[in-house]
């Protein structure tokens, strides 16, 4: 069969180019070798927010007393969360398989490999062979989670986070080997759940991309939840014992070993090149994905790379951009790529961010001015009793907002007038004329907007000299 673009991989970036490829009129295939919706909704991004969310309200009852109200008996049942799990997994992929059949592109349940610049080779579900040929092929392959070369690593009991969210006990006692999103994002669950979680970093911090005035509040923070993070340490050896494991490690202050009953490798996850064929056709690409131009192809013309198996950002909202990028500039549509990338952390509480941190300012020898606006100060925060957390706003010497870094309740969904800021370029006062309505979190926004110019009206003036 002939198509315009033929797409390997279902992912958030494969499903979303092939719908924007039949909406531009291409006739468009997309293969898939397991399940449509990729990582992001199988193994990624919806697995562990629905369980985030038990976890946030196991995290709200247990302080329900702070608002009067008295739970006795709390238990929790985890063949139901994970049940409710599966529950939304199946709507949403159901939701993308009737997308893509009501916009008329063909979905191929198989494995697809390169043949040549035009052909795409499927090894099908049932074991037959087809193929495929297109004018421009996207590969949407995506990434799998990387294993260090750790002595033991391969036990039986040390999970990826793929198995990891298929847990059907609670472990007493977890390692998490990473202090990446992924490794913190378990911890704050399997906390919440009950475990007693370590976190073992080999770089000097954790959450490295996030800005430090807010991961400094976060690492206070993890103290008070009960969460021990060993930075600048290495595991050396994981030890089978039985049921449980021994984690030895070299770090700061020499050699340690720490007991666990389970232990998660979050070390991070590289791209899936394997089974493409792409050394073939002479494709470049290295350990960290395969080589794109500003339009996300490859040094083959009309072949493309996007999301995760070009390794240029991880995550599922920019494989989405990318492939609709890539489907515009087959069919014709040339836009400058220059949105930035929000990023949001689904710990306790939230932390996302979009633009530069203030370290990149410094790095960059910028001159630029900070604001922050804790939401402590303000009312909805308190009123849901959620109230640990800050805004930060970074601006160039004449107010153009740069970067903007929250940590507190639902900041993955304030960052949004963040990136809207950052995107457009916008300048302090054109925030400061909007209106933002009250009692809301976007206040705590406005009002570190406020501040770059000393105008905050719920923080205490600057003191002139
Ligand atoms: P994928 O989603 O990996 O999809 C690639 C698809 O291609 C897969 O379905 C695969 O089966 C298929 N495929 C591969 N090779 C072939 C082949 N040869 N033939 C046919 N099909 C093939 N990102 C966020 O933005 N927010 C989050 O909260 C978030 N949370 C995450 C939590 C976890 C635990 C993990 C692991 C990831 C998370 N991510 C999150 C990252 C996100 O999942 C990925 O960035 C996103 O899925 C990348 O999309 P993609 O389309 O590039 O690849």
């Amino acid at each position: 069969m002939d198509y315009d673009i033929v797409i390997i991989g279902g992912g958030p970036g494969g499903y979303t180019a092939a719908i924007r490829a039949a909406q531009l009129g291409a006739k468009a295939a997309l293969i898939e070798k397991d399940s449509l919706g990729g990582t992001c909704l199988n193994r990624g991004c919806i697995p562990t927010k629905t369980l985030y969310r038990n976890a946030e309200i196991l995290n709200t009852l247990s302080k329900a007393d702070d608002f009067g109200i008295y739970v006795e008996g709390l238990r929790f049942d985890i063949e139901k969360m994970q049940q409710r799990k599966e529950n939304v997994i199946n709507q949403l992929r159901g939701g993308i398989y009737n997308l893509l059949k009501a916009n008329n592109v063909d979905i191929i349940n198989g494995a697809g490999s390169l043949k040549d610049k035009n052909t795409v080779e499927v090894i099908n579900a049932d074991g037959t062979l087809e193929e495929l040929t297109a004018k421009n092929i996207i590969i949407a392959a995506g990434s799998k989670p990387s294993k260090p070369p750790i002595d033991g690593a391969d036990s039986e009991g040390v999970y990826s986070n793929e198995d990891m969210l298929n847990f059907k006990k609670v472990p007493d006692k977890l390692l998490i080997i990473g202090g990446g999103v992924i490794g913190m994002e378990f911890a704050g669950i399997f906390r919440s759940l009950g475990s007693r979680v370590t976190v073992i970093e080999f770089m000097p911090g954790i959450l490295m991309q996030v800005d430090t005035d807010i991961t400094k509040r976060y690492s206070v923070l993890l103290k008070k939840q009960g969460i021990d993070v060993y930075t600048s340490t290495k595991v050396s050896k994981i030890e089978k014992t039985g049921e449980s494991f021994i984690v030895h490690t070299e770090g700061k202050k020499g050699e340690a070993s720490f007991e666990a009953d389970q232990i998660l490798i979050a070390a991070g996850r590289s791209p899936l090149i394997e089974g493409l064929n792409i050394d073939k056709l002479g494709i470049f690409y290295d350990k960290k994905g395969i080589s794109v131009d500003e339009d996300f192809m490859t040094n083959i013309e009309g072949i493309y790379a996007i999301g995760d198996v070009n390794g240029i950002s991880m995550l599922a909202h920019a494989a989405s951009h990318q492939g609709i990028h890539a489907v515009e500039k087959i069919m014709g549509i040339n836009k400058e790529n220059k949105s930035p990338i929000p990023g949001c952390i689904f710990v306790f509480p939230e932390i996302a961010s979009v633009g530069i941190t203030e370290e990149q300012a410094k790095e960059s020898g910028l001159k630029y001015k900070t604001s922050k606006f804790l939401f402590g100060g303000n009312g909805k925060a308190l009123a849901l009793g959620e109230t640990d957390g800050l805004v930060k706003v970074i601006a160039s010497e004449d107010d153009v907002i740069l970067g903007v870094h929250i940590m507190g309740p639902h900041a993955s969904d304030l960052i949004q007038e963040g990136t809207l800021a950052v995107s457009m370029g916008l300048r302090t006062e054109e925030i400061r004329g909007i209106i933002h309505a009250h009692p809301t979190l976007s206040e705590a926004f406005h009002e570190a907007v406020l501040g770059i110019e000393g105008l905050g009206i719920h923080s205490m003036p600057v003191r002139k000299r």
